[in-house]
């Protein structure tokens, strides 16, 4: 649920992953873990821990942080030594977590769930295999409720990966984190922007910043209320495509801040008010704009009413 629910509105997120059987939820921070209100009876950890000024908001805060370094192991031991905590290791990745010789610093918590993120699930990588490995021999060092390393492009690596629970993010929002997972995963979220004008170019001229596309003959236009602070980012000038009633209409010149403007000429009827939807389908998406899924969807900006279907 971190970053907002990877753009999309965690709040709402969870209420639909909860519906269809997802019990445990992750976010970054205590602030994130504040806005989903845990009281309520949601079983949350917090994946940076507890850093030096955390300590409050662990008190008020109904999750469990999951313990990453020496340091926070010491704070942990210091404000609550027999509540449950969630505890990273790091098996390869060097982000966060515990080093496997650390792990008696461990001795006497009570872990809840063990964890290790995978660096490199995404590809057929060597460290995959070696985090497995490492992974399994800690498993067998560590007493804990639960053991967890997969995130999505884990899961796909196969059943091996999967221990107790995994942590899947990208894949549950529509990203597809393997080829494997082509076919098997629907786009989740969908763009509309709205017609803000209609023109038409004339041949010879120019479309937006830099004038980047020149009109090779009369060309029918649709300025569009969407731009890169949208999270529509610049990766899509003159590559994104919109639809609308079956029509493509392709994105002219460069994506400026607010607003795109889209080629209609198959579209006599499109005017101020339409709607369009953008293609937003993330794994082609991304790389028609050179942005990961990641980033496209967390990039989505404040000024979008999400509605939820
Ligand atoms: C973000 C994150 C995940 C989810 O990763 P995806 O690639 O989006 O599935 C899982 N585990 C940890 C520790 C993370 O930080």
């Amino acid at each position: 649920m971190k970053a907002n629910g990877y753009g999309l509105g965690a709040n709402e997120a969870v209420e639909c992953l909860r519906e269809v059987g997802c019990r445990d939820f992750f976010v970054s921070t205590w602030w994130e873990a504040a806005q989903l209100h845990p009281e309520r009876g949601l079983d949350l950890a917090v994946l940076h821990g507890v850093g030096p000024a955390d300590i409050e908001a662990a008190r008020q805060v109904a999750a469990r942080p999951v313990l990453n370094s020496p340091d926070q192991i010491l704070r942990w031991r210091e404000f609550a030594p027999l509540q449950p905590c969630d505890v990273m290791i790091d098996t390869g990745m060097n982000r966060l977590g515990l080093r496997p010789e650390e792990a008696n610093l461990l001795e006497g918590l009570s872990i809840h769930t063990l964890h290790s993120h995978l660096a490199c699930a995404d590809e057929d990588h060597p460290l995959n295999d070696i985090q497995l490995r490492r992974f399994r021999e800690i498993a067998a060092l560590v007493t804990a409720r639960r053991y967890s390393l997969a995130n999505s492009a884990g899961i796909l690596l196969g059943r091996q990966y999967a221990f107790d629970l995994v942590r899947p993010g990208l894949a549950l929002y529509g990203g597809v984190p393997r080829p494997e997972a082509r076919g098997h995963i629907q786009q989740v979220a969908r763009l509309e922007a709205q017609v803000v004008q209609r023109r038409r170019v004339p041949a010879g001229e120019y479309c937006g910043y830099n004038a980047t596309f020149r009109a090779e003959q009369d060309t029918e236009a649709a300025v569009i209320n969407i731009g890169y602070a949208d999270g529509y980012w610049r990766g899509f000038s003159s590559k994104g495509v919109a639809k609308a009633n079956g029509a493509n209409l392709p994105v002219l010149g460069r994506v400026s801040m607010d607003l795109v403007t889209l080629g209609c000429d198959d579209l006599p009827e499109l005017a101020a008010g339409d709607w369009v939807t953008l293609d937003f389908e993330l794994e082609s998406a991304a790389r028609t704009s050179g942005e990961s899924q990641y980033e496209l969807l967390t990039g989505l900006g404040s000024r979008f009413e999400r509605v939820w279907h």
